[in-house]
């Protein structure tokens, strides 16, 4: 089983509490659609015990598991991101950790791929999430898609499919900032949506806060357009006429009235709106000059501590690798990722 048809990649942050519960339902309903598949599971740098939790669900399950150990907290994005690298399947699925996505789902969506979309997004039936949430995300939807052009009825659901071709082009892509839905419908040639069920999150927290979302939707619309750059110009034409507006009226005012010291105020209220508007597109220029640094810098995007891995497939260069630099240790990775009769020296990269 080299190249199974599907992948399923899970990121996975401090999930400990849930990651039981998610393979007790994950793995029979995965062996259910009766195809090949490979489960990519990435802990991002959680520092509970989800990575020891899944170096024993790889010893488990090697034949349909890879685990990739990245070397801290990169986002879940930048998470998807390296178990992409790591898949070789036809059809890849994204999954949430926290059993919000029912794992059931996957095969309503290798269903449609199988009809020959190559993007097949999700609209959350019921969403078991605070009204607040929901309608703020209604919100930023409208907002967002507007801007960018990118149709997605709700971009918040990650039980997604892709794909390989959308995939290997997402591969070689290397955004600094980026979220995966919207990257992966820009490459796509045939997206359609379906309805999946959403539950409430199993265990633990939401990873996100007001505040990372907000900076969320503000990545997206300025990592997947130059509008709102157009939009700040656009402003600073209407201001410069009505600037000029009020210049008329007041010259004609001193030549009417004479000199006269009222208004004062109101000029005061117009210059700070002024500078309220300079200081905005002065804040959002740095957004995008924020992102051409990062970009420029060319740093990874983040570090692979070691994956555990029993076969060997393109993705991976080694079959089954630690890494020597690896901090933590994983106990029996190195042996439980050679497979059997494998050389063992020279071959840690
Ligand atoms: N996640 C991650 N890295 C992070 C934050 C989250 O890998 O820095 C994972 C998390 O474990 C989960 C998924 O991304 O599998 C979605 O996170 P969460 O459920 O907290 O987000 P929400 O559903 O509230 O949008
Ligand atoms: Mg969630």
């Amino acid at each position: 089983m080299n190249q199974p048809e599907l992948s399923v990649v899970v990121p996975i942050f401090n999930e400990e509490a849930g990651l039981a519960a998610l393979f007790a339902r994950l793995y029979p309903a995965l062996d259910a659609l009766g195809t090949s598949y490979e489960l990519i599971l990435i802990n991002d740098g959680s520092r509970d015990k989800s990575a020891a939790m899944l170096s024993a669900q790889f010893r488990v399950r090697p034949d349909v598991t890879r685990v990739v150990l990245l070397n801290g907290n990169y986002g879940q994005h930048m998470a998807i991101l390296a178990g992409f690298e790591h898949s070789s399947g036809e059809i890849v699925v994204t999954l949430d950790a926290d059993l919000q996505n029912p794992p059931e789902e996957i095969g309503k969506l290798v269903a449609k791929m199988r009809e020959g979309y190559d993007y097949v997004g999700t609209i959350r039936q019921q969403r078991q999430d605070s009204l607040f949430r929901r309608k703020a995300s209604r919100m930023m939807n409208r907002l967002r898609e507007r801007i960018t052009h990118i149709k997605m009825t709700d971009q918040g659901c990650m039980l997604r499919a892709y794909n390989r071709h959308i995939i290997d082009t997402i591969n070689r892509c290397n955004e600094v900032n980026t979220f995966i839905p919207a990257l992966a419908y820009t490459f796509a040639q045939n997206p359609v949506e379906i309805e999946v069920a959403h539950e409430e999150r199993y265990a633990g927290e939401s990873k996100y806060s007001l505040y990372s979302l907000i900076r969320l939707n503000f990545d997206l619309v300025t990592g997947f357009s130059v509008v709102p750059l157009q939009w700040l110009s656009f402003m600073g034409i209407l201001l410069a006429m009505g600037s000029a507006g009020l210049f008329v009226l007041l010259l004609v005012r001193r030549f009417v009235l004479g000199a006269e010291v009222q208004g004062v105020f109101t000029l005061f209220a117009i210059t700070f709106f002024l500078l309220g508007t300079i200081l905005f597109a002065l804040g959002l220029l740095g957004e995008y000059i924020g992102r051409i640094y990062q970009q420029v810098r060319a740093r990874p995007r983040y570090l692979v501590q070691a994956v555990l891995d029993q076969r060997e497939t393109p993705g991976s260069t080694q079959a089954g690798y630690v890494s020597l630099n690896s901090p933590v240790s994983v106990p029996g990775a190195v042996s439980a990722a050679r497979p059997p009769g494998a050389a063992q020296d020279g071959e840690t990269p």
